[in-house]
Parts: structure tokens; sequence; C-alpha cells
């Protein structure tokens, strides 16, 4: 089987999603049972979302890091953000990372950031810092059983969660990774490193192979 997977790509990390999403669908096994050529059929298809129109034939979906005010503001004139929330109302994966959790955040406490208000948090951006500031962190994350080697760039900082939001990690007690129905979000760059494994967490849990 192979899954569609778009990529929000009006600014951004996209290519290292689109590779991460390849990787983790073929581990997780999609694209396994091949053509009978003996050549593997494709794991995930990756579309890059720039325009309206393409949202509604995918499977999963992905806003990652940038700038958040870029992000969002090309999200609404394109009419994508629309398509991103009825994404989410039919109950589909969303993986939002640093920037794509400030845009999918229910606050981000800047006026020029247009939040989809999906994710029941408010965040504070750059709250960890500018970019001299960017770290690398070894993180326990709820459902991988060893730590996650995660990524911060000048992260937002996610200071408050609604009852429905389960955080799955904290770094120096606030929370960097959290779960609400089908949206994954992190404060940092899971793409970034060669693990694969947020990925699958945010994707294949409810995806069936
Ligand atoms: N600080 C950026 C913003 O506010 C996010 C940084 C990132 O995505 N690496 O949009």
């Amino acid at each position: 089987m192979t899954i569609t997977a778009g990529v929000v790509a009006v600014q951004g990390d996209v290519s290292e999603h689109a590779a991460a999403v390849r990787r983790a669908a073929r581990a997780h096994g999609h694209g396994r049972s091949g053509t009978g050529s003996g050549e593997p059929r494709e794991a995930a298809e990756v579309h890059e979302i720039r325009t309206s129109g393409i949202v509604p034939d995918c499977d999963v979906l992905l806003v990652p890091g940038g700038e958040s005010t870029t992000i969002s503001r090309l999200l609404a004139r394109q009419g994508i953000d629309e398509e991103i929330r009825e994404h989410v109302r039919a109950g589909k994966p969303l993986l939002a990372t640093c920037a794509g959790l400030i845009v999918a955040s229910r606050d981000a406490k800047d006026d020029r950031v247009e939040t989809l208000d999906l994710l029941d948090v408010s965040v504070d951006r750059n709250a960890f810092g500018r970019q001299v500031d960017s770290f690398e962190a070894p993180l326990s994350v709820t459902g991988l059983d060893e730590p996650f080697p995660a990524v911060f760039i000048r992260a937002p900082m996610i200071d408050e969660v609604g009852a429905d939001v389960e955080v799955l990690a904290t770094w120096e007690d606030r929370p960097v990774a959290v779960r609400q129905g089908s949206i994954l979000a992190t404060s940092f760059h899971p793409e970034l490193t060669d693990d694969d494994r947020i990925h699958r967490l945010a994707f294949f849990e409810t995806v069936p192979a």
C-alpha cells in the first residue's frame, strides 16, 4: 500500500520531511507488497503543497518548520488553511513541527500569525532563544522505547495545554511534544535527524498498514 503524504511547502524545510515520511512508511511496511516485478512499490507518495486542491487527496499532512508568520499568511492567501482544518475534522493525521506547531496552535500571542486553531495550546514564539542558541537534546517521548535526538532551532515554547491535549515529552518541565486527536506537534525538528520514529508515531498509528 502506498500512502499519500502532503508537505506544506509554502516555506520551510520541506525535502527533509518528505525524506523522513518516505523512510517512516518503508519502516512501517507500506509499499513492501511489491509489483511482482521484484521492484518495491513506492512506499509514500509525497506532494508539496503550495496551492489549494492537493490537501483533499492526502492521507497524512505535514506542516514544517520555517517562519510561522510567512507560512500562516500563505496558507490563508491560498485557501489551504480551510483544507487543513477539514483534513483534521475528518480525523486524518497531521504532524506539525516547530513553526508548524505555532501555525496549528490556538494562540501564538502574535497578531502576525493567523493560527489554524486546531491544537488547543498557546505558544511563545522563539521562547528557547535565537538561532545561535539552537541545541540538540535526547528526549524521552511517550510511545518511543529509546530517547529521541531532538533538534531545537529557535523553538516555540508551549505554555498552556487544553484538557484534550496529551503531553508526550517535556524539556526542562515545558511541553515540547503534544498530541490531540489525529494531530502530533513538536517544538523540535524530527526531520533533521535520520530517526523517523516521530513520523511513524504521527502517521502510522492511525493509518492502517
Ligand atoms: N521561530 C520560528 C517562528 O516563529 C520557528 C522556528 C523554526 O521553525 N525552526 O516561526
